[in-house]
């Protein structure tokens, strides 16, 4: 008698019942059926393609990017028994054909093989001499060109459909939005393909963000605080940044360890494998780091600079609390983030096309953060999933935001910007507006100015928050010609001749919380 997925999924993996859609799918793929799976980091794909091709006929070929990874899923398979091998450029010519040996035999039921390695002729031609159970196409989404993990020869996947059109293909992904799937049925094939989609909320995580001020210290006091002796990532966005985190830490007594594609493939790997496998390491780490990462008790993920897309943010968080336990997702950020990921993307060789779709991830990403509402709502809205209730567990539903009518505010900020010649940052702008008379200022005759001096009942630190939310509302634009120069934007208009107004959050006094943060 032939087993049925459920007795499977006991006798082999040793739990109990199917979570979320896994039973649907697996169904649709025995039925021989195409399936476009969209979970969650941690939702459980894995068990969506190894069961069919346990109990299909023929070998599972399981296409995935994550070179780095494949000896530790065919371990831990293995350990289950599972008949399972992988093939990527980390075998020598002797192993890779054993392994295609056993492929040839019938002995295995699970091989992983890197996308380059599969396009190969010699490899496609041995799959048309055996029986193939499934195409499991796991990291889906790198066949997106928007995406950071983009990999060419994953366009070339959609070969398998043409040449074995009555093998079941499976695409497996944790990136959530609409362009992306899009992209992924038309690049693989898969109109014909049933979609899954999961809820992408992950409720144990708790959202946070900081006003960023002294961002090293502000990390250390919620570590201090909040997480000694635990295990977390801590996201920058440049090596050398990872670099001093990574000392500071340390020599705060922390078991931090930097990641970034300047080091070496050995101390990368050595690194990754103490964060698995030791208790309380902190990873700081480049974006370079996390995919596929699969440790369940990491307890926070931690942002000392700001992601370029709320994807990407998701993606980051979601390497925390995989268990279902309890985790913090933090972030520090300030109006220098956004100015930098702007210049990145202005400046980069990408076509005005590419320019217009990256510039609009990053406003999804700043409405995120300036947003007065549940953080989960906005992120899961930005899935196009809705969340019925505020969540309760996010800071602005832990501590609401206080709002305050900030049109006067923002009109002077606004003619401060037109008045000096839209030539200026925030931080020099703030200081005409509370009239100090600086040298520069002097030089240049801004003391002579409509707006100097006319906003000294609000501090430095409210005018720069007022600031960085009127770029967050589009209000103000950052002019990359001018090195982070503030703008004025079609939408300035109507506030400055006072035909609409404007509610500002408030934010912490930044004072009071770095004296907070330097508290043992
Ligand atoms: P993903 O690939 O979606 O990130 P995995 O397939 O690695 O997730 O699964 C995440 C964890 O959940 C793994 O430890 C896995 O063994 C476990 N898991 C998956 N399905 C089930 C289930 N039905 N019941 C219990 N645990 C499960
Ligand atoms: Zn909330």
């Amino acid at each position: 008698m032939d087993e049925t997925p459920r007795q499977i999924l006991h006798r082999i993996f040793g739990y109990d019942r199917f979570r979320g859609a896994q039973a649907e799918i697996i169904e649709q793929v025995m039925k021989g059926g195409d399936a476009l799976v969209l979970m969650p980091t941690g939702g459980g794909k894995s068990l969506c393609y190894q069961i069919p091709a346990l109990l299909r006929p023929g070998v599972g070929v399981v296409v995935s990017p994550l070179i780095a990874l494949m000896q530790d899923q065919v371990d831990a398979l293995t350990q289950l028994g599972v008949r399972a091998a992988f093939l990527n450029s980390s075998l020598t010519p002797e192993q890779a054909r054993s392994v295609e040996q056993a492929m040839q035999t019938g002995a295995l039921d699970l091989v992983y093989v890197a996308p380059e390695r599969l396009l190969t002729e010699r490899f496609l031609s041995l799959l048309e001499r055996i029986p193939v159970a499934l195409f499991a196409i796991d990291e889906a989404h790198c066949v997106s060109q928007w995406g950071h993990d983009f990999r060419p020869e994953y366009i070339q996947l959609d070969l398998l459909h043409a040449r074995w059109p009555q093998v079941p293909r499976i695409a497996l992904t944790a990136t959530a939005d609409v362009p992306t799937r899009n992209e992924i049925v038309t690049r693989l094939r898969l109109e014909q393909a049933g979609q899954f989609v999961s809820s992408f909320d992950r409720p144990n995580i708790r959202y946070r963000i900081v006003e960023k001020a002294n961002p090293r210290q502000q990390l250390l006091a919620f570590l201090r605080r909040e997480h000694p002796g635990d295990a977390g990532i801590v996201y920058c966005l440049s090596r050398k940044r990872v670099e001093e985190t990574a000392v500071y830490l340390q020599g705060q007594g922390f078991a931090a360890l930097p990641y970034h594609a300047g080091l070496s493939a050995q101390t990368r790997r050595d690194h990754q494998a103490r964060f698995l496998r030791e208790e309380g390491v902190i990873m700081v780490a480049t974006i370079a780091f996390g995919m596929g990462i699969d440790k369940p008790d990491v307890r926070f993920v931690a942002h000392l600079d700001l992601p370029k897309s709320l994807e990407s943010y998701y993606q980051e968080t979601g390497r925390a609390g995989r268990d279902g336990q309890p985790a913090n997702a933090w972030m520090a950020y300030g109006l220098s983030d956004v100015v930098m990921l702007r210049r990145f993307i202005e400046d980069s060789d990408a076509d005005e096309h590419f320019k217009r779709i990256e510039l609009h991830k990053l406003d999804g990403m700043l409405g995120y953060c300036e947003t007065t509402e549940c953080r989960r709502q906005v992120m899961l809205n930005y899935f196009s999933e809705s969340l019925p209730a505020p969540c309760g567990n996010c800071d602005t539903c832990l501590e609401p935001v206080e709002t305050w009518d900030g049109t006067v505010a923002a009109q002077k900020a606004l003619s401060c910007i037109y008045r000096t010649g839209q030539r200026f940052g925030s931080a020099y702008l703030t200081e005409v507006l509370l009239g100090k008379s600086s040298e520069r200022i002097r030089r240049v005759g801004h003391d002579q100015v409509s707006t100097f001096g006319i906003g000294r009942e609000l501090s430095a630190d409210q005018w720069r928050s007022v600031y960085r939310q009127l770029v967050a509302a589009g209000l103000a634009a950052v002019d990359m010609e001018g090195h982070g120069a503030l703008r004025l934007t079609e939408t300035s208009r109507p506030l400055l001749r006072g035909e609409r107004g404007i509610r500002l959050r408030r934010d912490p006094d930044r004072q009071k919380a770095t004296r907070a943060a330097r508290a043992p």
